[in-house]
């Protein structure tokens, strides 16, 4: 098992927020250089991520353009925000981006990203409905990949590999927005516009450590059977509950830490002080987490990088 570190950052940067979850067992560990090839990794709110080694940068599901619940809900059009994604290129130090990697195609993961690959010059990877949404923004299809399950992609010392695996029963029980995207998706349309296209895992491999990216909540048994993670990032929105991702995703994958994202209210404004999504239940997740004491938990501070694997 690689060496996990996380710092105490997080609860640091929880402790101003109106509804902080408590930290749980997180590491009181301060790094304040940074070690060269360290694995690092910047949470954008949602499932978004940046994560770097200090040579090769990459996003999974960078989404900024957080619109108010009334105009996603009444079917506006919604357009990326181009200044929110420059402002977050910066705080994330992911200029030189090499890949943007999406998990499945709703507005809340796929909007955003043809925009953070364009800006940053990294190709963008993802299902078909992905790749059209990057056609609607004007990718050239040289920056187009388009991946299958089980499909691998180097990305300098990283390996991607994506996993087909289900959406969350995130809407009273049920999928929303399923479908496909088959036709290139020039903004602005509306968020049911974006179709949920497939939901995919990522892992991404390094020679410091492995993570799962766990973008939506559902559960496809047996899906994970042949990968192993040091850490899991485990989305929380939607979930049906969260013993059954300990059992049918964490423990499969042998993962000794938990990194809990997309439970933060993405119908509000990005910043520090933001508030849980509705119905997320983090009350649920902490007492399971509790009777699960092998399984470390780390809250991730928003827009503020911390080390993943020294
Ligand atoms: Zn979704």
């Amino acid at each position: 098992m690689k060496k996990i570190l996380y710092t105490i950052l997080a609860s640091i940067s929880l402790t101003a927020c109106a509804h902080a979850p408590a930290g749980g067992d997180t590491d009181n560990v301060m790094i304040a250089e940074t070690e060269t090839g360290a694995v690092r990794v910047v949470w954008m709110g949602t499932a978004g991520l940046y994560v770097t080694d200090g040579e090769t940068g990459l996003y999974i599901d960078p989404f900024v353009s957080r619109y108010g619940l009334l105009k996603v809900g009444l079917g506006f059009g919604l357009n990326p925000e181009h200044d929110l994604i420059d402002k977050w290129i910066k705080i994330t130090g992911g200029a030189g981006a090499s890949a943007v990697l999406v998990g499945h195609s709703h507005y809340d993961h796929a909007m955003d990203a043809p925009y953070f690959a364009a800006r940053t010059g990294a190709v963008i990877a993802g299902s078909e409905s992905t790749a059209n949404v990057a056609r609607g923004a004007g990718l050239p299809e040289e920056k187009i990949r388009v991946i299958a399950d089980g499909k691998q992609m180097a990305i300098g010392k990283f390996t991607a590999a994506f996993i087909k695996s289900v959406h969350s029963p995130a809407l009273f029980g049920r999928i929303p927005w399923q479908g496909e995207i088959t036709e290139p998706l020039r903004p602005p349309v509306s968020a049911s516009a974006y179709r949920e296209g497939g939901t995919y895992a990522i892992v991404l491999a390094h020679p410091k450590g492995t993570l799962l990216h766990y973008g939506s909540a559902g559960i496809k048994l047996g899906s994970l059977d042949n990968v192993s993670a040091d850490v899991v990032f485990l989305s929380l929105g939607g979930r049906k509950d969260t013993p059954s991702l300990l059992t049918h995703v964490v423990t499969p994958v042998h993962a000794a830490r938990v990194i809990p994202i997309h439970f933060d209210d993405f119908f509000a404004p990005l910043d520090a002080r933001f508030s849980h999504l509705i119905g997320v239940n983090m009350e649920e997740f902490q007492r399971s987490m509790a009777e699960s004491p092998e399984i470390g938990v780390s809250f991730p501070p928003i827009g503020r990088e911390t080390i993943l694997f020294q």
